[in-house]
């Protein structure tokens, strides 16, 4: 069925962090000062509070997701959840590629083109993050880094399939740094993002959400929502404070 996103996209991306209890305590909190709605908003708990979240939030029309997934339905895997399972609890989005994936558990781009898969036959709503390093950036190697990330990773869809897709830019120097990329910054590099998928989706490219990631604040995430070409945000740390996230919803 086609799809289309509503943006801006805010998502937040909790990490290891928030069990159960905390989980619950945000979700009262966000609760009281989620603002109005005309915008998509997603939270990724950990996987062990999606259904917290889901149950807390659904009412506030806050979408949830898992911030991983293997891509085997089943099987011996200890310690791995695939898409299936991520569904059938409620998750309607994955992250895959995030940066500390890549560079922290070493996850390579043929195992992103195999989890962007798995989410789309599983109806999950893959988010497709890429991002240079700050010795590619100064290497010149901005575009060749986050075309080839994208390449990999959307290899096996059809052009239905990218109706499902959202794809965040997340430059690796600006994770959890305090170091922001400027709006120019990201309105190049999504740009060129762009100009790749219409080379194979034509104006269809448009509809594909390229959300901006790296140290987004309230106070910053103004200008970055309004620079050419970015249709969201995926914020990190200040996504675990429900005043911080609903300001930056808000924006
Ligand atoms: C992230 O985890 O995707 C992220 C962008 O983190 P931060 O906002 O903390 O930089």
């Amino acid at each position: 069925m086609p799809h289309t996103f509503e943006t801006p996209v805010i998502a937040g991306n909790w990490k290891m962090h928030k069990g159960p209890d905390a989980a619950r305590k945000f979700c009262r909190e966000f609760a009281q000062v989620a603002p109005a709605q005309n915008r998509t908003l997603i939270v990724f708990p950990p996987a062990l509070s999606l259904t917290v979240v889901r149950a807390d939030l659904i009412e506030h029309d806050v979408g949830v997701g898992v911030q991983n997934i293997y891509w085997e339905e089943d099987g011996a895997f200890t310690g791995e959840i695939s898409a299936p399972m991520a569904r059938e609890a409620g998750a309607e989005y994955v992250l895959v590629g995030h940066s500390e994936r890549r560079h922290v558990f070493k996850e390579t781009d043929e195992e992103t083109s195999l989890k962007v898969a798995a989410a789309m036959a599983a109806g999950l709503f893959p988010v497709l993050c890429v991002g240079e390093t700050i010795e590619e950036r100064k290497a010149g190697r901005l575009e060749e880094v986050i075309l080839r990330q994208l390449g990999a990773g959307v290899k096996t869809l059809s052009d239905k399939d990218f109706q499902h897709l959202l794809i965040a830019y997340e430059p690796v120097w600006a994770i959890g740094t305090g170091e922001t990329a400027t709006p120019e910054d990201a309105t190049d590099a999504h740009t060129r993002l762009r100009n790749r998928l219409r080379e194979r989706l034509g104006d269809a490219a448009d509809d594909v959400p390229i959300l901006y990631g790296g140290s987004v604040k309230p106070d910053n995430a103004g200008e970055l929502l309004a620079a050419d070409q970015v249709d969201g945000v995926l914020v990190g740390g200040a996504s675990l404070d429900p005043r911080d996230f609903a300001r930056i919803a808000a924006a």
